[in-house]
């Protein structure tokens, strides 16, 4: 496998491993947007937006919107790719201490999305998440992760129960909680989380169980990589990348990434919010837009919703469909569904294949069988606010909503070829349907 290729997928390993929870994926992003010199925005302040500025703005300190406007907006589009945060898990329920037999401590937890459960049990898993802390003035919320494996979910011996290979279903309230420490002390947990939040009165906290474990690099040839929370963070780690490494075409290019997908989105940072719709407003009326000057360039914008898809499983070829069936490494997946879950449709298949053959990238499309349910994903959610041709995409991988997932080295690079294609794309409606694109 070319270097290239491999260091990339290595960068992606690196920021999902710092990123446990959603929380941090977005101060790591927010970190990254620093130091590419984007301005920090506060939704509660007023905006001095100027032509040519680099801006980002956070929402519960999980949700991120970036933006960076060119010298003259007047009805240009806006570009935009979103994706999100946060993965399936379990989060840690309020007095979470349950001591058993006067020895064992562990934590009481409940289910965040839907993960595979089997794929938490005999791995090293840690906590973090964001603490509230008592202030003097008032309150203030702070990260948190302890950094450390201090607990494990045993399965259970096979001796004691004979018919765990044979389609066992786990109870979450029974079967997935946490061992963390001996010695029968319930003070243990409160104090981690103390020093973890560096010691102020913690008056509320959003934690998190993760999987401790370290992307790897698998595959005969290099070609595969394995990791937590694959989906949907390498999707929100690609289009950084191409948001930042991309030329300034005239349009307004807008990364965005949103939390609590996994749970239906419909949060007040979630794609199903006003937070998408509050920003570009704000843009527009700080760029001295009209309000129908705003509505005849949300009609030229454009949204690539990303968020990775199932690749064809080797050992269950019946489950993909039977005339579209994506491989990893097969390129770009654009994702369709009749009902409309998917919010691709002719025209914005039509767009995105055209950057796609302009980036030279392989590109592969992804429908489910007739007979199986497909997840939600983004588009669909964030298009009832702000409502513009969207196309879902998304890399074809394996095990999703494992806590160890697998996808493909050079999926990876197609991706940033293309996302970085399409921020370099200007795009003209004339009428419905029709549109000029320019690449710059
Ligand atoms: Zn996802």
């Amino acid at each position: 496998m070319d270097k290239t290729y491999l260091d990339f997928a290595g960068e992606i390993i690196s920021f999902i491993d710092k990123s446990p929870t959603a929380f941090q994926a977005v101060n790591n992003i927010a970190c990254e947007l620093e130091k590419n010199g984007f301005n920090s925005l506060s939704e509660a302040d007023e905006w001095n937006i100027k032509s040519g500025g680099k801006y980002y703005v956070t929402r519960n300190m999980s949700s991120i919107i970036a933006f960076q406007i060119p010298e003259n907006t007047k009805t240009n589009g806006y570009m935009m790719v979103s994706s999100h945060s946060d993965s399936p898990c379990f989060k840690i329920k309020p007095n979470p201490e349950m001591v058993v037999d006067n020895e064992y401590l562990k934590l009481n937890v409940e289910k965040y999305g839907g993960m595979i459960c089997s794929t938490w049990f005999d791995r090293p898993l840690s906590v973090a998440g964001r603490a509230v802390v008592k202030t003097d003035n008032g309150i203030k919320s702070v990260l948190v992760d302890i950094k450390k494996n201090i607990a494990v979910i045993p399965n259970l011996a096979i001796h004691m129960n004979r018919d765990m290979n044979s389609g066992y279903s786990f109870n979450a309230q029974k079967d997935m909680l946490p061992l963390i420490c001996g010695g029968g002390d319930k003070k243990v947990f409160d104090r981690l989380l103390g020093d973890a939040a560096g010691h102020g009165e913690i008056l509320g906290a959003d934690l998190f169980l993760y999987n401790r474990q370290k992307g790897e690099i698998v595959g005969a040839n290099d070609e595969y990589f394995s990791s937590a929370r694959i989906d949907d963070l390498e999707c929100a780690y690609i289009s950084l990348k191409a948001f930042l490494n991309s030329k300034l075409s005239s349009c307004i290019k807008v990364y965005c990434v949103f939390d609590n997908e996994e749970v239906g989105s419909g949060t007040k940072q979630g794609a199903k919010s006003t937070f998408l719709y509050d920003t570009l407003c704000r843009v527009s009326d700080s760029t001295n837009m009209s309000h129908t000057e705003f509505l005849r360039s949300l009609a030229s914008s454009f949204m690539l919703s990303a968020d990775n898809g199932h690749a064809l499983h080797p050992n269950y070829e019946e489950k993909s469909c039977p005339t579209n069936r994506p491989k990893v490494n097969g390129g770009v997946l654009i994702k369709y569904n009749a009902q409309q879950k998917y919010t691709t449709d002719a025209v914005s298949e039509a767009v995105f294949k055209r950057i796609c053959q302009e980036a030279d990238v392989p590109y592969q499309e992804y429908v489910n069988r007739s007979d199986i349910l497909g997840g939600s994903t983004l588009g669909n959610l964030s298009g009832e606010n702000v409502s513009v041709n969207t196309v879902d995409i998304g890399l074809a991988q394996l095990a999703m909503h494992s806590c160890y997932e697998t996808g493909g080295v050079l999926d990876a690079s197609y991706m940033l070829k293309a996302m970085k294609k399409f921020y370099e794309t200007e795009l003209y409606s004339n009428g419905s349907g029709i549109f000029d694109i320019n690449f710059i």
